[in-house]
């Protein structure tokens, strides 16, 4: 896509720090790192964010994912990482490419938690039962095992 940041990256226009690159996905440190080794891993396809992209893509990341987090946790020395994807502005998406991100992460690096909202075991309960209900019409499978016993 030719206004695309990452597309720019990808085909070269744009510099980037590649740590891993194979035909279909690409992996580059974060500009702006949330800690050393902060990486972006995106597939070569362009898609706005991951709800866009090919589950065949989004395979391909993952497997990179499993392949690279390791071996830049234990160059930046981490105890761990985060794995995540913003998606809609409203989640803090900037950059409409889909995208993975690996944060190194280390003990007491006092990187805010997410803050919770709380749910009642009985609001819990309901929200599940729509859920599946709504996502088992396009999904062809139900948490109730074709019990059928979904409330919508
Ligand atoms: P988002 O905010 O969409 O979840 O993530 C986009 C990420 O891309 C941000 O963490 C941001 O620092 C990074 N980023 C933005 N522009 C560039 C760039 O030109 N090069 C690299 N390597 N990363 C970038
Ligand atoms: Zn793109």
């Amino acid at each position: 896509m030719s206004d695309c940041l990452f597309c720019k990256i990808i085909e070269g226009e744009i510099p980037s720090s590649k740590v891993y690159e194979d035909e279909h996905v690409l992996a580059f440190l974060d500009i702006n790192p949330v800690k050393a080794g902060h990486t972006l891993v995106i597939p070569k396809a362009h898609g706005a964010d991951l709800t866009e992209s090919s589950e065949k893509d989004l395979r391909r990341v993952m497997t990179v994912v499993k392949q690279i987090a390791p071996t830049i946790k234990s160059v930046v020395k981490a105890d761990g990482f985060n794995v995540t994807s913003n998606i809609g502005t409203a989640a803090g998406q900037s950059v409409f490419h889909t995208h993975l991100h690996i944060i190194p992460r280390y003990e007491g690096d006092g990187l805010a938690a997410w803050p919770h909202d709380g749910a009642t075991d009985e609001e819990r309960t309901a929200l599940a039962e729509k859920l599946c209900g709504k996502i088992k019409r396009t999904s062809n499978t139900c948490c109730k095992r074709g019990e059928n016993k979904c409330s919508l």
